[in-house]
């Protein structure tokens, strides 16, 4: 079987769906690849890397659409609403199409990819299970977006991150409060360790307090607990605006005493919680920053501006988005191991397993044969079940 690999359309966007390492490891599958020239160039890949691996690259995006069982993306429409949909004419019935699709995005856009009749699989319902982890692409790319975040708000900051014992008197460390503690927030207080500055972070689980603190970090507790804060999935739930309220109302004095904050407090499918307000804001000192890795979602500070650097009486707020692009070496190396994983489980012997065998087929499977079959999905669009397709 064939594997494609266009280059990415999204504006900005500098990843590549597979770097030439895992060439011959696709190869040693059953599984060849195309791609589309100069796809790697921008994250360091350039295509003399990909034939040397043994790859084949060709001139154009139809090219690559036309030559594939199966075509692997970073940003597949959906992820990629603003030129993503150049691509759906491209794609043909029973085409395998791999990456970020936003399932639980826009029901319309999500019927558009099935009305292709491609077989799409998105990456973001990947089951959280030991055996998936290899190729959880959501937690790759939040790692990037943690540290990322933390070396934004570094070189922002009016200040040093580390305690410092000089000559010139001792610097007291930069104060830095993570607020939601996923992946990206972990990442986000490792960072922010390494760099010296003392992180302290929230979370509404109550099981993220043993995370923080095992990697240095001071957990914030607030006296406000959550329904059923955690799903079976691991993820946060959404609460209702009065829980939200208090929060708030709890985290304005916390928010005042730090210099630095980083939001990534989200739950699937909804938009984000606003959990830091333009009057908590106004508390903070000047120079303070905020990096709010909500953006995309709707921001956890009210006065973000998605992909935008906003001065709030000498307190910067960035919103900054596709944050894992900036660092495209490294985000196109693991996207390409957990794509790899993916390939290599689903593909047995030239052949497409079905998804009954295999619960991480099934569970990442988003459309087939020109419907969206993703139970999950279905439910969640409140679409009435397919119970053939999606069992
Ligand atoms: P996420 O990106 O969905 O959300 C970020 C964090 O925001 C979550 O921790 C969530 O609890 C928090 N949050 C949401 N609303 C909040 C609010 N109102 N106030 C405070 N915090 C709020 O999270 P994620 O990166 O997907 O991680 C969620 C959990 O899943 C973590 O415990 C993570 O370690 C775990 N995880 C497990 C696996 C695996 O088992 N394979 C893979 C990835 C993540």
């Amino acid at each position: 079987m064939i594997v494609g690999v266009p280059k990415e359309s999204y504006p900005g966007e500098r990843r590549v769906a597979l770097v030439p390492a895992v060439v011959p490891l696709l190869a040693k599958a059953g599984l060849e690849v195309v791609i589309e020239s100069a796809a790697g160039e921008q994250a360091g890949y350039p295509d003399s890397h990909y034939t040397e691996k043994g790859g084949k690259v060709l001139p154009d995006r139809a090219a690559v659409f036309s030559a594939a069982d199966i075509i692997v993306q970073v940003l597949c429409y959906g992820a990629n609403d603003i030129s993503g949909k150049a691509d759906l004419p491209l794609l043909r019935r029973g085409q395998i199409l791999v990456g970020f699709l936003r399932p639980l995005g826009a029901a319309e856009v999500v019927q558009e990819v099935a009305a292709t009749g491609a077989t799409s699989f998105a990456v973001e319902l990947m089951p959280r299970t030991t055996r998936a982890q290899s190729m959880d692409a959501l937690s790759s790319m939040a790692t990037i977006s943690g540290y990322k975040a933390v070396i934004l708000a570094a070189e922002k900051s009016i200040r040093l991150f580390p305690m410092m014992t000089t000559a010139a008197g001792t610097i007291t460390p930069a104060r830095v409060l993570i607020i939601g503690v996923g992946v990206a927030g972990l990442q986000a207080i490792s960072t922010a360790r390494r760099l010296g500055a003392v992180a302290s972070a929230y979370d509404m689980r109550p099981a993220a307090k043993e995370q923080v603190q095992s990697l240095g970090g001071r957990f914030i507790e607030l006296p406000i607990e959550a329904q059923n804060a955690q799903d079976a999935r691991g993820y946060g739930t959404a609460q209702d605006e009065s829980f939200y309220a208090r929060q708030r109302e709890l985290l304005t004095r916390v928010v005042s005493e730090t210099d630095i904050v980083i939001t990534t407090a989200v739950v699937p499918g909804k938009k984000a919680p606003v959990l830091v307000t333009g009057e908590m804001v106004k508390k903070m000192g000047a120079g303070s920053v905020i990096v709010d890795l909500a953006a995309e979602r709707g921001g956890n500070c009210e006065l973000t501006e998605m992909g935008k650097a906003v001065d709030v009486k000498g307190v910067l707020i960035l919103g900054p988005v596709n944050l894992a692009s900036t660092v495209p070496f490294h985000a196109s190396q693991m996207y390409s191991k957990n794509v790899t994983s993916f390939l290599t489980n689903l593909v047995k012997d030239g052949k497409v397993r079905p998804p009954e065998t295999d619960d991480i087929i099934r569970e990442t499977l988003l459309t087939q044969g020109g419907e969206i079959v993703n139970a999950r999905v279905r439910e969640f669009f409140k679409l009435p079940a397919l119970v053939a397709a999606s069992q």
